[in-house]
């Protein structure tokens, strides 16, 4: 049977492997920030599979809790050398698992960064993160940009969303198209 509706209906539902290393636990769950980032992604058929969630040893585990992001811009080169080796830490996330590195903080203060190494898909999370900024970061790193409508998922400040953020339709077909879906 034909849907004829003109909306992009996967044929099963999609994929993202996610690994978690935690080098400072947040203020919020990290159960928590799962369960509103499958809010999000689950109904528009893509399934968030955490696989393994590690603690970074003792000695790694310092040299992280801090990283400069600069103006953390998608796309462009990462300028600090932490930010950078933090992105080669990805033990168990294979070639397409998103890597979460929930940290203390950024310089300048953000509440999550998306920006990566080309190839190695990943976001880092800071302490004070609200609830939606790892479905935010996600929302990044599977190819969105930033939207104006204060409810939106990608509003530029997770703080302004009330309710279940909104995804609009072409920012759904952009998220079904990422190559990090399996
Ligand atoms: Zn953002």
């Amino acid at each position: 049977m034909s849907m004829g509706t003109g909306v992009l209906q996967p044929s099963a539902p999609r994929e993202l492997g996610l690994v978690i290393y935690v080098i400072t636990p947040p203020r919020v769950p990290i159960k928590d920030s799962l369960d509103r980032a499958r809010d999000v992604f689950g109904p528009i058929g893509i399934d968030l599979v955490p696989t393994r969630t590690y603690e970074l040893s003792s000695t790694q585990q310092p040299l992280y809790q801090h990283i400069d992001v600069g103006g953390c811009t998608m796309g462009s080169p990462i300028s600090s050398r932490k930010h950078h080796s933090l992105h080669s830490i990805r033990y168990g996330a294979g070639r397409k698992g998103l890597a979460v590195y929930f940290i203390q903080s950024t310089t300048p203060p953000v509440n999550g960064c998306s920006q990566h190494p080309p190839n190695t898909p990943g976001a880092l999370i800071t302490a004070n993160a609200t609830m939606w900024t790892l479905a935010h970061e996600i929302g990044h790193v599977l190819g969105l940009f930033h939207s104006s409508n204060k409810n939106a998922l990608m509003s530029r400040a997770t703080t302004s969303i009330s309710g279940k953020p909104s995804l609009s339709f072409p920012e759904v077909q952009t998220l079904l198209r990422s190559p990090w879906l399996t």
